[in-house]
């Protein structure tokens, strides 16, 4: 098969288009045609060393997956070849204390596909069947590709762990943002008020198109202040975090009394510090969120077959184009997910 992928660390240029082994299916396991792959900033983290791929070098990144599956093994039922799937991304032992408990987001073996194994910036990915998802008809592929991590990752965060509530507001950081998109949705949907950042024009006008009340643009004005501004001095009952540093420390302030962050990322630092005055004054909760569940993930999907959700997708580029595309990632050019197509 042809794949995209990278024998040694460093940037874009790095990878490689070229023919890579077929993957071979142990028991349990499908393979999948990959129809559409979506970006993550954790393809940035692999690629350059930072997150060193587990299994070693070389690697294909993906998280994400669209496609039919092509072999359906023994221990596949009830997937059949043809079939049109989206690949849950996270994997669990199911034998640990957290699996045992239910709690699968946080076993002590989990991993994510493109990261802990090969994914899908290839022809073929291989998975263990349990985490085949059917993708509706009226889904289409890129749209399939584009929502399993960052809608679930936002939906997890807000619905199971902060616990949003209809009437309550919620501040979303950097709208422009796979998870920051489906945030803002997620939130309008359980009947929340929306505040979202982003640092471009263009992002701010795509947080309001998706139902945002406010949005602030960071680089011009004070997030803390505005978010004050805009709630009367009360506040916001949730913020959803993955940024770090100094947005980490900030958004503590935007809390209203009782008020939860939810962190789910730290894509500009794995620190931040904070003011443990106003966490234990106010009462205040900090809940991490780890992706989600496969319960959830359907609940996703049928929000969007309902074009209730939407996955926002800025631009398709060619497998081939893997290059480019990590680039255009790199730069933080894109406006919704980034994909590439076999
Ligand atoms: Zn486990």
């Amino acid at each position: 098969m042809k794949a995209a992928y990278f024998a040694e660390h460093g940037g874009p240029e790095k990878i490689i288009y070229g023919d890579f082994a077929d993957p071979v299916p142990q028991p349990g396991e499908a393979v999948v045609r990959v129809a559409a792959c979506a970006l993550n900033h954790v393809d940035l983290l692999l690629l350059d060393g930072r997150f060193p791929p587990p299994q070693g070098l070389p690697h294909v990144n993906g998280c994400e997956v669209a496609g039919t599956v092509e072999t359906a093994g023994p221990g596949c039922e009830p997937h059949a070849r043809g079939e049109r799937v989206i690949v849950f991304p996270g994997f669990a032992c199911g034998r640990c204390e957290y699996c045992l408990r239910g709690e699968r987001t946080v076993c002590l073996n989990y991993g994510y596909l493109g990261a802990h194994r090969d994914g899908g910036y290839a022809e073929l990915v291989k998975v263990p069947a349990d985490n085949l998802l059917p993708l509706d008809g009226g889904i289409s592929f890129e749209q399939g590709a584009a929502l399993p991590m960052a809608m679930l990752t936002s939906w997890h965060a807000l619905v199971a762990q902060a616990r949003l509530a209809p009437g309550q507001t919620v501040l979303v950081h950097a709208a422009g943002s796979g998870v920051g998109s489906a945030a803002i949705q997620i939130a309008r949907l359980a009947g929340a008020r929306a505040i979202a950042t982003a640092g471009s024009d263009d992002k701010l006008e795509l947080a309001r198109s998706l139902g945002a009340e406010a949005a602030i643009n960071y680089r011009k004005q004070d997030f803390v202040e505005e978010v004050r501004r805009l709630t009367g001095r009360r506040g916001v009952d949730v913020v959803l975090e993955h940024i770090g540093a100094e947005t980490f420390e900030r958004s503590i302030y935007c809390l209203s009394r009782l008020g939860t962050l939810v962190t789910v990322g730290s894509h500009a630092s794995h620190w931040g510090r904070m003011d443990l005055r106003h966490v234990y004054s106010k009462n205040l909760r900090i809940v991490g969120s780890n992706l989600g569940t496969l319960t959830e993930l359907r609940a996703v999907l049928r929000f969007v077959k309902e074009g209730r959700l939407r996955p926002v997708v800025d631009r398709v580029f060619a497998l081939s184009e893997a290059a480019e595309a990590l680039r255009y990632l790199l730069e933080r050019r894109n406006l919704g997910k980034l994909l590439l197509v076999p």
